[in-house]
């Protein structure tokens, strides 16, 4: 352990308010400097009246509302389930309780010598369900809810989770959103919508034409830049969707940071975690822009499982549907070169992903290179100097990961010029009976 290294974990109010002296082992034992806590507060009628729901719970015909729409017309999904649940989007109903243990929290992290964050949530909700990046009413929604969390609490910080498209293992998801309100935001931005559906569509017509020898030079060559927009045309309104996507949320992003930081002082901390750097322009991140409206970096590599690998599996599943001749090795190549990853020694067979499997993320995948690699990536594209800290598996959150990768990836962070590094559980790195 370096000292001067920074130490974050997430963790959940009732776990610190349950075991009096873990704040102060994790300090000792690993480190720990912040806490990125979950808010589970109560929201005071005032924030709540920008709620964009009309009742609680919402009808779901104004769910619909206010959620994100595909370019073919089709919402982003059918399961309103989660966003039912809440007083507003990513909010669930508290109790006056929850709130006491909460504030109870704060108060053991700030006597343990431990600044605070909050995890809040922002666009993509759970799994396809993601709020409208481009409707007003969930803008002031999410402007009232983290100027309360920013002021309430007399917590250090804000850390945005979700402020993207959705995963990129959901391929439908690259595709969103194109409703109304974004529509007119892609005007307000410089874009064209209806230039951007139409010269997607083309570019999806002319890669279905492939022939399966173009595929298999595609899938085994080492690719420029522009090698793999040979075979999808160059028509500006492909590469502005993605364009578009990144501006809508750096613009939003944007707002909210300067109207946090005129409630809550210019020292208090406001930002985003990124998602993995291979992908994370698929999902609207531009990392480049991070600096222009998030006070920290924080990439994203805890959950090797769920976008890296299984953006794999469904690009490969996906190529194999518009190719049915295509093998599956193919697939899967085609799947690591357009993902950025094919210059790791990945598996050549679905089977071997063990997807679901505990041990999923390293018994057949070199687990210490797919992080690592995002992790360089992530600092080649972050602006200099801004404070960045990759999430890695601590243990437990929810796989373990084994403690020498654990100890390898801490020493390639600080390697790379992290200021730290931000854990998702601590299993593997300290021995704690958790009440
Ligand atoms: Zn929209």
């Amino acid at each position: 352990m370096t000292k001067s290294a920074r130490v974050g974990l997430y963790l959940d109010p009732e776990i610190i308010v349950r075991n009096s002296g873990y704040l102060e082992a994790l300090r000792d034992r690993i480190g720990l400097n912040w806490v990125i806590l979950t808010f589970n507060g109560k929201l005071p009628p005032e924030v709540l009246a920008h709620s964009p729901y009309d009742s609680v719970p919402p009808s779901p015909a104004r769910v619909r509302e206010l959620i994100a729409y595909h370019l073919d017309g089709q919402p982003c999904t059918d399961d309103l389930t989660v966003a039912l649940r809440g007083v507003g989007p990513h909010v669930s109903a508290s109790t006056p309780q929850k709130d006491a243990e909460m504030r109870q929290a704060i108060a053991m992290c700030h006597a343990a010598g431990l600044d605070v964050w909050f995890m809040a949530g922002m666009y993509t909700a759970h799994e396809s369900l993601m709020f409208c990046p481009g409707n007003k009413e969930n803008e002031r929604w999410y402007e009232a809810y983290y100027t309360h969390l920013a002021t309430a609490y007399g917590v250090q910080g804000i850390d945005i989770t979700h402020a993207r498209f959705p995963k990129t293992s959901l391929p439908r998801g690259i595709f969103l959103c194109a409703c109304a309100a974004c529509t007119q935001a892609a005007t307000e931005l410089g874009y064209d919508m209806e230039a951007m559906r139409s010269d997607i569509a083309h570019a999806l017509t002319r890669f279905k034409q492939l022939t399966l020898k173009q595929l298999s030079t595609l899938a085994t060559n080492t690719l420029g830049p522009l090698d793999a927009l040979h075979f999808v045309g160059l028509r500006p309104g492909l590469l502005d969707w993605f364009r578009f996507r990144a501006d809508l949320i750096a613009r939003n992003m944007k707002h909210f940071h300067t109207v946090v930081h005129q409630a809550a002082g210019p020292d208090f901390v406001f930002g985003a975690d990124n998602y993995p750097a291979s992908l994370s322009l698929f999902a609207g991140h531009d990392q480049t822009r991070w600096g222009e409206f998030s006070d920290f970096a924080s990439p994203l590599l805890s959950h090797v499982d769920a976008f890296p690998m299984k953006t794999w599996a469904a690009w490969a599943q996906q190529f194999q549907v518009w190719f049915p001749q295509l093998p599956e090795a193919e697939a899967l190549q085609l799947a690591y070169r357009l993902g950025g990853y094919a210059d790791l020694d990945l598996p050549d067979n679905l089977a071997d992903f063990a997807l679901g499997e505990p041990d999923s993320e390293y018994r057949h995948m070199p687990l210490r290179e797919i992080v690592r690699s995002d992790m360089a990536k992530a600092k080649l594209y972050l602006p200099e100097g801004l404070p960045a800290y990759p999430i890695i598996q601590g243990g437990g959150a929810p796989w373990d990961w084994p403690l020498p990768t654990v100890q390898q990836l801490m020493a390639d962070a600080l390697d790379l010029g992290y200021a730290g590094y931000i854990f998702q559980g601590t299993r593997v790195l300290m021995d704690y009976d958790l009440k």
